[in-house]
C-alpha cells in the first residue's frame, strides 16, 4: 500500500488516500472531491472541475495521468 494526498493529486488539502495502485488512489480522490462539491467547499472546487474535464476528456488527460502514476511509482510503499 502507498499513500498520496489530495495535494499531490492537485487538490487543496492533506486528506490521505491509501492504494494499492494508482488507479485506487485516483479514484479516492474523484470521490474526495465528489464529496466537497457536495458539501459546498468551494477550496476543493477547482480540483473538482478539473477531474471532470479530465472524465470528459480523457485523451487530453492523458498527461496528467502518466504523471500521476509515476509520481505513484516513485512513493515508498507504507
Ligand atoms: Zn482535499
Amino acid at each position: 500500500m502507498k499513500t498520496m494526498t489530495c495535494r499531490q493529486l492537485g487538490g487543496p488539502c492533506d486528506l490521505a488516500h491509501r492504494g494499492e495502485t494508482h488507479d485506487d488512489v485516483i479514484n479516492a480522490q474523484d470521490q474526495h472531491l465528489k464529496q466537497a462539491e457536495k458539501e459546498g467547499d468551494a477550496a476543493h472546487q477547482p480540483a473538482r472541475d478539473e477531474m471532470k474535464g479530465r472524465w470528459r476528456h480523457p485523451r487530453k488527460s492523458l498527461g496528467w495521468y502518466r504523471e500521476m502514476k509515476q509520481a505513484f511509482a516513485d512513493l515508498p510503499e507504507d
